[in-house]
């Protein structure tokens, strides 16, 4: 550095010359004479390249060369910045050396020329960014019955990408259960553990979009080349390839050489293969070749330890009825699960409450759209009716069985008690008996109550769960 103003061309030309001293003089006519200075900004030389495979032959073969030139020119932040020169408008790249990770141009625009969407540039060997998110990952994975198979699978894809019999591996289930972190898990697990692994996540939205613009920029092959290069492609929620036929399409020839290449294929779905209306036969048909695991919704105690977990990684500490009331109530979907911890912490902080149960009801409110505004005769027969593990109807039948009677006597005075129907309309909800019947009832559990300690305790469970249930007033 001389400390006088350059001028691009003085500083290319300089360039050139150092460059020529380090290839051959083929090389450097292919790669170097066809490339031409365009300016300086601060200092970041911008050089035009005819079209982007040049780009990326250069930043494959010669990024070291050219940094180390560009350093010894233009100091320590020397750059380079390219200009792809493609008809009829001209893009610029900004290729960030050192470790840069990002493809950027200016305006911020992205112009798609670049032809793999997930390269990072300025690294010898293409590496491929695996677009994980790094915090899903096992640990903060609970497990359950809801997700045991799923997730035992997916520790086994984990191990040995490729080398299990579950390839692909389909993971479907309903919304907010947790396909996307799971299939990430793997992804990351694969990273952290197995050395020189190439991963990547991608959304079927985003793969669609990528596959319309390399038809458009007429670099389908390019696109295809891409990703065989991966060893473990997850693709999320495939079901939005339904009726995308040329992307169908594409998609089958990655998956089949990704398969024999035996590498490992991870799709999500919202539901089992073979309810994907809208996919080619072909596909479903290669889909039911490996494992199609599916995750159900949480039961109550996987929901309280999913609440739990959520609560100690955010420093929380929530009253024991609270997260027993939230978990009570949001059953179907884990992600509402978290909104409402969220939202619970929001209220609390912005209008200085405490959390208690009152909060944690008004809060919920917002997310539970039909909730029952009374406990009800029907919701307490089969609260009851599912604990004892009978059918509902068996409480209105004449069934003397005792165990039904039991059943059937609990669910009476847990009416009387949680309800304010009179002792006639009870009785009436459980096949027409009168009112007599429902006293002598009353009267039996309570005289289970007096001498039973298992019973009194399911009793106080199944009210508790009544009364949590939302059913106010
Ligand atoms: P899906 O892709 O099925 O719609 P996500 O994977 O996005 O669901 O999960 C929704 C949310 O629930 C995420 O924040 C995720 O971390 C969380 N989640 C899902 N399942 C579990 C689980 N078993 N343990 C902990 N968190 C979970
Ligand atoms: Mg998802």
């Amino acid at each position: 550095m001389t400390g006088m103003v350059k001028d691009y061309a003085t500083v290319w030309e300089n360039c050139l010359r150092t460059i020529r001293k380090n290839v051959n003089s083929q090389s450097f006519k292919t790669w170097f004479e066809p490339i031409k200075p365009i300016r300086l900004e601060l200092s970041a030389l911008t050089i035009q390249v005819p079209n982007k495979f040049f780009y990326e032959w250069l930043e494959e073969h010669y990024v070291v060369l050219l940094k180390r030139t560009i350093r010894q020119e233009l100091g320590d932040t020397g750059r380079l910045e390219y200009q792809i020169l493609m008809s009829p408008q001209i893009e610029t790249k900004k290729i960030p050396y050192s470790n840069g990770l990002d493809i950027s141009s200016p305006g911020g625009v992205d112009t798609g020329i670049i032809k793999n969407p997930f390269i990072i540039p300025g690294i010898k060997k293409l590496k491929i960014d695996s677009q994980l998110n790094p915090s899903y990952i096992f640990d903060n994975f609970i497990e359950g019955d809801c997700n045991r198979l799923a997730r035992s699978a997916g520790l086994a894809v984990a191990k040995k990408p490729g080398g299990t019999a579950f390839n692909p591996l389909v993971i479907f289930g309903d919304v907010g259960l947790g396909k996307t972190h799971l299939a990430q898990a793997i992804g990351n697990s694969i990273l952290s553990t197995l050395e020189g692994k190439t991963v990547l996540y991608v959304s079927s939205e985003k793969f669609t979009n990528q596959i319309i613009e390399s038809i458009k920029n007429n670099a389908v092959n390019d696109f295809v080349n891409f990703y065989q290069l991966i060893d473990v492609l997850i693709v999320d929620d495939i079901q939005f390839l339904a009726n995308k036929q040329k992307t169908q399409e594409i998609f089958f020839h990655i998956f089949n050489q990704l398969h024999q290449g035996g590498k490992q294929i991870i799709l999500t779905s919202d539901r089992p293969p073979k309810d994907l209306d809208g996919m080619e036969e072909r596909l479903i048909s290669r889909f039911k070749w490996g494992l199609s695991a599916d995750l159900q919704s949480p039961d109550l105690e996987t929901r309280m330890a999913i609440l739990e977990a959520k609560m100690s990684q955010e420093g929380l500490d929530l009253p024991y009825d609270v997260i027993e009331f939230i978990s009570y109530n949001i059953k179907n979907n884990i992600r509402e699960l978290e909104g409402v911890l969220i939202s619970l912490v929001a209220q609390s902080t912005l209008n200085r409450r405490e959390i208690d149960l009152d909060l944690a009801k008004e809060v919920i409110k917002n997310f539970v759209s039909q909730m029952s505004k009374e406990i009800t005769v029907d919701f307490i027969q089969k609260l009851v009716a599912d604990h004892f593990d009978v059918p509902v109807e068996k409480l209105k039948s004449q069934t003397r069985k005792r165990g039904i009677v039991i059943a059937r006597q609990l669910s009476m005075y847990l009416a009387k008690n949680l309800t304010n129907k009179s002792l006639k309309a009870i009785g009436e909800n459980f096949g027409g008996r009168d009112h007599s019947t429902v006293i002598y009832s009353c009267k039996a559990v309570q005289d289970l109550l007096d001498t039973d300690m298992i019973f009194k305790d399911t009793v106080a469970d199944l009210e508790k769960k009544i009364k949590m249930s939302l059913n106010e007033k």
